[in-house]
């Protein structure tokens, strides 16, 4: 699908679009990017959450950025009929790999222990000099649009859309700043003398894998919102 063109004007009221995802950091900041390069969206979130009530039973077993985001968006649009996006994110480690990449979330073993997978990775790079220390953290943006329901209530998704972004940088031996999330305050970012946890939020949306990926999506998103019915 070619980029169609990124024109906000004359969203129709009442855009809305719901963030698939459960991650506190997350919904700061894509709400920031959305709601401010799309004058008049109502930003909504729903939890991903396999097992909670109410909510769509997502598993992300992809092995890809792309296939766990794809995997939320389409899940939460078919449950609430709404336009959703998603993001699958994480950090690739040069040494590592690419680890812990789609497992960053759970480095240390409990989904979401956001000091404990710090940690970890901080103990398993110890012996690392400062030259092999390089990492990016890597974000897959992921829209999805239900169709209408059929007659059994099930929503097929029509439209769906993945861009990427990254943020490369180096790994520092300590925990520096306290903005921000995940393994935020470990990344120093290319060109920067500050980690990410030391950028304000706007700062941050401007420079990182998230902020890329997302408006990179926009004119996808602002198309899909376009043609609602
Ligand atoms: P997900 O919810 O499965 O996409 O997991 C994303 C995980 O990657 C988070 O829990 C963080 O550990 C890490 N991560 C993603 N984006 C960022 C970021 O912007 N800063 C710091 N850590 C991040």
């Amino acid at each position: 699908m070619s980029a169609p063109a990124a024109s906000s004007a004359g969203l129709p009221e009442g855009a809305r679009v719901v963030l698939a995802t459960h991650n506190a950091g997350k919904v700061r900041e894509l709400r920031q990017l959305l709601a401010g390069a799309v004058p008049g969206l109502e930003v909504e979130t729903a939890v991903v959450d396999a097992g909670a009530v109410g909510a769509p039973d997502v598993v992300e077993d992809g092995v890809t950025f792309a296939q766990n985001a794809l995997k939320k968006a389409r899940a939460v649009a078919a449950h609430t009929g709404l336009i959703a996006v998603a993001d699958d994110s994480g950090l690739a480690v040069d040494v590592l790999h690419g680890a812990p990449g789609i497992f960053s979330a759970r480095w240390a073993g409990r989904h979401g222990d956001d000091r404990a997978n710090l940690e970890l990775l901080l103990a398993q790079l110890a012996d690392v000099p400062d030259e092999h220390r390089g990492a990016q953290f890597v974000c897959a943006a992921a829209l999805a649009v239900p169709s209408g329901p059929d007659a059994a209530g099930a929503r097929a998704i029509h439209v769906e859309h993945v861009e990427h972004g990254r943020l490369p940088g180096t790994l520092l031996r300590e925990p520096v700043g306290d903005g921000g999330f995940g393994y935020d305050p470990i990344l120093r970012p290319e060109g920067r003398d500050v980690s990410t946890a030391q950028l304000s939020p706007e700062d941050k949306n401007a420079i990182s894998h998230r902020g890329h990926a997302f408006r990179a999506l926009l004119p996808y998103l602002v198309d899909a919102l376009d043609a609602r019915p």
